[in-house]
């Protein structure tokens, strides 16, 4: 195996499943044992390094190769994968088949953290310097609740330009709509149900809420469309009310999945879902307990021209587009560093029962990045 296939099997082989909030506890739960093996890479290049708890036993890696060089890059992959329960290989054992590495987290996105890693620790050991300081940056919690990256921005980022480490099959992805997510509930009081009109059903006044927030939802997708994202969306996804059918219920609650444009704020998005809601009472919002917001980067940008510059010369063609989903380059750009989403893989094979990475990608990716730095 080459270094880059080889990292890669090792970061795979040690699970960092995010416990998206289920309480799922255990060895292959977090991402404190892979963090402490991307910390010993990057020593054992002499790369100074730094680990941040952004909760317990979930920390964030930070290194920094310095060259004294104006501009800095900031090379950032998440360490969490998705659960690995129902997955038809071994999730943790990966092998190589085909030209293709399988196991959890290999295209999402152990594979931009392996091409990350491999140059930055080849840079450390070589002679030959980078034209920019590199930042790395792997952080905990992306797939759940975006925390490693709003923890680490929180404590401060210097960096002139970023990469996002996805599987985007080194497509260069310059924008994605955001999200936010709360919770609405409705409070009613509770009656006999033989006596409905001494009680107020909570069921009913968001029966109304619903219907309102429909009406909301088709009106966002009538504004006129942002040219790369199209138009912002809204789905009531939960709901969940009433303890037992001879109750009146006092109590309703839904869970609204809003994905916003790049310059949405979650006071406009809930300003404007609660103008929806005009005239209904007893009602109150909870959240949002998610939010990440939409970004764009403009085609003309200095991360844009040298990354689209570098993916022509080592495969001969440039993708530039957008994506659906969101990712920590929302955190980043709202912080004021400008970063795309690039990597290894494909998003078709990131959360699937058998995920795997092109290796010629992986290899692809390690020296476009090179060329970046070049
Ligand atoms: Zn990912």
């Amino acid at each position: 195996m080459d270094a880059p296939e080889k990292l890669l099997s090792d970061l795979v082989a040690i699970p960092s499943i995010n416990p998206m909030g289920r309480g799922r506890e255990g060895s292959q739960y977090g991402e404190g044992a892979l963090a402490e093996f991307v910390a010993e890479h990057l020593r054992h290049a002499s790369v100074d390094v730094e680990l941040d708890d952004v909760a317990p036993g979930r920390p964030n890696v930070m290194a920094r190769l310095d060259v004294g060089a104006r501009q800095t890059l900031l090379l950032e992959a998440h360490l969490d994968t998705v659960f690995a329960d129902r997955m038809t290989i071994d999730p943790f054992r990966p092998v190589i088949r085909e030209g293709r590495l399988y196991g959890r987290g290999a295209c999402d996105t152990k594979g931009s953290l392996a091409a990350f890693l491999h140059v930055l620790c080849s840079y450390a050991e070589g002679i030959q310097k980078p034209k920019m300081n590199i930042l790395l940056l792997a952080v905990a919690d992306e797939e759940y609740g975006f925390t490693g990256a709003k923890h680490a921005v929180s404590r401060g980022l210097k960096a002139d330009f970023g990469i996002a480490g996805e599987p985007t099959q080194l497509h260069i992805v310059r924008a994605h709509k955001g999200v936010t997510r709360w919770k609405i509930v409705t409070h009613g009081v509770a009656a006999h149900s033989a006596y409905p009109d001494r009680g107020r059903n909570a069921i009913y006044t968001m029966a109304r809420v619903v219907a309102r927030l429909e009406a909301h939802a088709a009106a966002l997708v009538r504004n006129s469309p942002h040219p790369l994202l199209g138009t912002p969306t809204l789905s009531v996804g939960v709901i969940e009310g009433g303890q037992t059918v001879n109750i009146v219920p006092d109590r309703c609650m839904i869970e609204v999945d809003r994905r916003t444009l790049p310059g949405e704020t979650d006071a406009s998005v809930l300003g404007a879902a609660t103008k929806a809601l005009d005239g209904i009472e007893n009602w109150e919002t909870v959240g949002p307990h998610l939010s990440i917001a939409g970004m764009e980067v403009s085609a003309g940008s200095a991360v844009v021209q040298k990354l689209a510059q570098a993916v022509d010369d080592i495969v001969g063609r440039v993708a530039i587009e957008s994506a659906q989903y969101a990712t920590d380059a929302g955190v980043y750009n709202g912080y004021g560093i400008p970063t795309v989403v690039f990597g290894p893989g494909d998003i078709a094979r990131a959360h699937t029962e058998e995920e795997y990475i092109e290796i010629d990608q992986l290899h692809d990716a390690v020296r476009i990045i090179e060329r970046v730095l070049q």
